[in-house]
C-alpha cells in the first residue's frame, strides 16, 4: 500500500501520530477531526495515500464509494440522529490543507464553528 512519508495523515495510518480512531479495516480509516467545526466531525480517510480527489479515477470509485456509504452509520453510531454533512475539500480553491483525500462528515445540533 502506498505511503507518503511527508504526509500527516499516512503519519496516522502508521500509528506515527495518534488519533481519536472511531473505526478502522483493511481499507479506511476513521478519526476525529482536531478541531472540529461541529459537536461531531470525523475524518474517514482511504489507507493509502492518494493526493487529492482529482487524482482518483474509476479504480477509485469502489473506495470512494465504501468511503461515502459508511457515513451514516459512523452518524449513528456516535449519536448523531438530525442529518450530517459530508464535505470533500479538493486541491487549492476546494480549500484542501491536507493533501491526502479526506472525507468530512459533520453532524449534532448547531450552530457549528464553520458552514
Ligand atoms: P482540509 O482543509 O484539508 O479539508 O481539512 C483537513 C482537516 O484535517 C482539518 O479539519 C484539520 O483540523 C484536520 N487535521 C489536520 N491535522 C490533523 C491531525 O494531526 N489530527 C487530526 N485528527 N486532524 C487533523
Ligand atoms: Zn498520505
Amino acid at each position: 500500500m502506498s505511503a507518503d512519508p511527508n504526509c500527516i495523515f499516512c503519519k496516522i495510518v502508521a500509528g506515527q501520530i495518534p488519533c481519536r480512531k472511531v473505526h478502522e479495516d483493511d481499507e479506511l480509516l476513521v478519526f476525529h477531526d482536531i478541531a472540529p467545526w461541529a459537536p461531531v466531525h470525523v475524518l474517514i480517510i482511504p489507507k493509502q495515500h492518494v493526493t487529492t480527489m482529482y487524482d482518483t479515477t474509476d479504480e477509485h470509485a469502489p473506495l470512494m464509494g465504501r468511503m461515502m456509504a459508511m457515513a451514516p452509520k459512523l452518524m449513528r453510531d456516535l449519536g448523531v440522529t438530525n442529518g450530517f454533512r459530508i464535505v470533500v475539500n479538493t486541491g487549492r480553491d476546494g480549500m484542501q490543507e491536507v493533501q491526502h483525500v479526506h472525507m468530512h462528515v459533520m453532524g449534532g445540533p448547531r450552530p457549528w464553528i464553520k458552514g
